[in-house]
Parts: structure tokens; C-alpha cells; sequence
């Protein structure tokens, strides 16, 4: 089947219509037609080549929300007409020890990535800026009537990659949490905490986003331009979420957790980033990182987002605006996720 895209020709190039094949629906296959897509920074990531060079020309979108068209012989979990969700992966071995406790992500032989991976048949996977996708159907969420599909799709990438460290590190009442950076994944880590029962804090480069902030469920917003924030906040928080794209001093942050505090990076900047163990020791202190959450967890999380009408804060765009929309992710202008409208693919 030949379906329209956008795609990356190379890296650092534009996007471009184009039209890719989707796979024939195989027994346990369900067959989705796009209806929003978010964008992740992660696309951006991926085809500006940061994190090395990539299959092109590559199609991203891993935050994706449709109907089902048709599925496989196979297929009891999904049914001709529902509204599902993909994310940022489409298969996992399946048999490895992740994989058994439902951590598809840290498959031991590796996921198999929406868009820019290496599929079971050897074909590279693309992703979610297109007008229909073939999913495994262990792989295809259900996203739960309540949810407006086009703030729903962010959840798929932004909602899970912040409700799963959130729940890990235990997030909840009496439990003081940071987000550093408000955007697409912060703006949902700082509902996700709120709805947890959460004290939570933003930390964000400066107070223009304040009010939105404080809107969106955080208890103080501080600015990290602000000296002065560092010194009134040591010591403060049991966690810290570190959604920020680029590297930032993380012994600054770390300082600022209590004794016994973690901090989980979630955003993916390609350098090293330094990290001084005395600031560690010195309050047995962790740093972590966590990647996306298991195909359970995640529609455990859109189930929460239903219960407690929670879901992205979006700006929806045609698909010729998404060059546009990637200039304004880079300038941290964005409020707070841009999501394409499928429909202008066709
Ligand atoms: P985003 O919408 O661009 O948000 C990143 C935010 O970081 C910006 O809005 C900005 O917030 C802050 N920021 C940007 N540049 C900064 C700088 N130089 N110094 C300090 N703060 C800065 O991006 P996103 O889609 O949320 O993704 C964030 C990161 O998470 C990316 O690296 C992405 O690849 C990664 N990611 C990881 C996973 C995972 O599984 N671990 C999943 C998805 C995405 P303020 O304006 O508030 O300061
Ligand atoms: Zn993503």
C-alpha cells in the first residue's frame, strides 16, 4: 500500500512530501489511519543526524493517534473503527527479561523504533507523519473515548516518557517534584505530578511562561537564569525530571535534591554530560535516566489521563507547516506540543 508522508530527504533537510509503502496486514497486524501525529523533539534529534546518522530518507512521528481500518486473523484486542495510539516503538523480542516484565523499552536485543529502525522483515521502519501506518497490534494502544484525539496523541511519547519516572521514583502526595524545562514532555510532567498528588516546581529558563505553568498544575515556578533560584531551592526536591534537550550544568540541579533525592534525565542531548560524584555522595544522591514506558504502563497512562481529563496542550498544524514547527521547537517556542493534522497528507 503507497501511502503519502513527510519525510527528511538527508540530514539537516527540510521535510518533503512524499509516499512510502506500508506493509501488507499480517495475521497480527492492525492497519490505522493517521489521524494526528505529534511532534517530538526526539524527530528533530533524529533527523538533524544529533544522534548520529540515520536509514533516510526518514519519516519520524511516534506520537500517533487514528482509527483502525482493518486488522489480521489474529486480532482480538482491536476491532475495525476504534480509536487507537502508537509511540515511539512497533515490536520488541518478545522473550527476553524486559520484554516478560513488560519493559518492551529495554528489550535486552533491542526495540524496534516507530520510524528510522530495522523492522522484523528487514525493512526500515517510518513513522507517524503519514496518512495510514501497519502496527503489530501488541504494539497499538487503546486510547479511551474521553480523550480528544489530537490531545491525546502527545501522551503516546511526552505523557509516557513522564508518567513512567514519575510512578518509578513514587511521585505522589508528600513528595516534592521538579520539571525542568517546559515543553512538550515538562508540560506533561507537570500534570502528571499534579494529578499524582505531587508538589510540583518548574524549573524554566525564564518566568515568561509562568502563568501557563501555574495554569497547568505546578504549586512555584522559578527561573534558572536566576541565580538566586539555585541557592533558595537547595536541597528542596525527593525528585527531578530533566526533560531539556540541550546539556545543562547538572551539578547545579543535583544540588538541588534532598538527601536520598534522583534525578532522571528523560532528555536525550547527544553530548556527554559531566557529572560530579561528590554532589552525589554528598546526599546519597542518584542520577538516572529512564526511556518511554512498557506497552502496559503506557495504556495504564492513558487510562489515568481519561480518569482525570488530562491531555497535551496542543497547537494543530497542517503538514506543510512542520518545517515551521521544528524552527520554533529549537527556539523553545512552543506551547506546547504542535501536532499534524493528518488529514492535510491526503
Ligand atoms: P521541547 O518541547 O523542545 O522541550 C524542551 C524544553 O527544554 C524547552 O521547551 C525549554 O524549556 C528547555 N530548553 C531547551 N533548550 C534549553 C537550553 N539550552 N537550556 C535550558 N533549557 C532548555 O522538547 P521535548 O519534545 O519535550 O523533548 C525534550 C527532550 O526529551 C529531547 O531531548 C527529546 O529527545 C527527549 N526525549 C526523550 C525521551 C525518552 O524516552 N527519554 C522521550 C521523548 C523525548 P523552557 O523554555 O521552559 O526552559
Ligand atoms: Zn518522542
Amino acid at each position: 500500500m503507497r501511502v503519502n508522508a513527510y519525510a527528511a530527504p538527508a540530514a539537516g533537510e527540510p521535510l518533503a512530501p512524499t509516499t512510502i509503502e506500508r506493509r501488507d496486514v499480517g495475521p497480527n497486524d492492525v492497519l490505522i489511519e493517521i489521524e494526528y501525529a505529534g511532534i517530538c523533539h526526539s524527530d528533530i534529534h533524529t533527523v538533524n543526524g544529533d544522534w548520529g546518522p540515520q536509514p533516510f530518507p526518514v519519516v519520524p512521528g511516534h506520537e500517533i493517534v487514528g482509527r483502525v481500518t482493518q486488522v489480521g486473523a489474529d486480532v482480538d484486542r482491536h476491532h475495525v473503527g476504534d480509536r487507537v495510539g502508537v509511540g515511539c516503538m512497533v515490536n520488541s523480542c518478545g522473550t527476553c527479561a524486559s520484554c516478560r516484565r513488560g519493559e518492551e523499552q529495554y528489550c535486552l536485543s533491542g526495540m524496534t523504533p516507530t520510524y528510522a529502525g530495522t523492522d522484523r522483515d528487514g525493512t526500515t521502519t517510518q513513522g507517524g507523519y503519514s496518512t495510514h501506518v501497519v502496527v503489530d497490534a501488541d504494539f497499538v494502544l487503546s486510547v479511551p473515548d474521553g480523550l480528544d484525539p489530537a490531545a491525546a496523541a502527545p501522551l503516546l511519547c511526552a505523557g509516557i516518557t513522564t508518567y513512567s519516572p514519575l510512578r518509578h521514583w513514587g511521585a505522589g502526595p508528600g513528595k516534592k517534584v521538579a520539571i525542568v524545562g517546559l515543553g512538550g514532555l515538562g508540560h506533561m510532567g507537570v500534570k502528571l505530578a499534579h494529578a499524582l498528588g505531587a508538589e510540583v516546581t518548574v524549573l524554566s529558563q525564564s518566568l515568561k511562561k509562568q502563568e501557563d505553568g501555574l495554569r497547568l498544575g505546578a504549586d512555584h515556578y522559578y527561573a534558572t537564569s536566576d541565580p538566586d533560584t539555585f541557592e533558595q531551592l537547595a536541597g528542596r526536591f525527593d525528585l527531578i525530571v530533566n526533560t531539556v534537550s540541550a546539556s545543562i550544568d547538572l551539578n547545579a540541579y543535583l544540588r538541588l535534591l534532598a538527601v536520598d533525592g534522583t534525578m532522571v534525565n528523560v532528555g536525550a542531548p547527544p553530548e556527554a554530560l559531566g557529572v560530579r560524584v561528590g554532589t552525589l555522595i554528598g546526599g546519597r544522591r542518584s542520577f538516572a535516566g529512564s526511556a518511554i514506558g512498557g506497552i502496559a504502563q503506557t495504556q495504564e497512562m492513558l487510562d489515568f489521563c481519561a480518569e482525570h481529563g488530562i491531555g497535551a496542550e496542543v497547537e494543530v498544524i497542517g503538514a506543510e507547516k512542520i518545517n515551521d514547527a521544528y524552527e520554533r521547537v529549537l527556539a523553545s517556542d512552543v506551547r506546547y506540543r504542535f501536532v499534524i493534522d493528518a488529514s492535510t497528507l491526503r
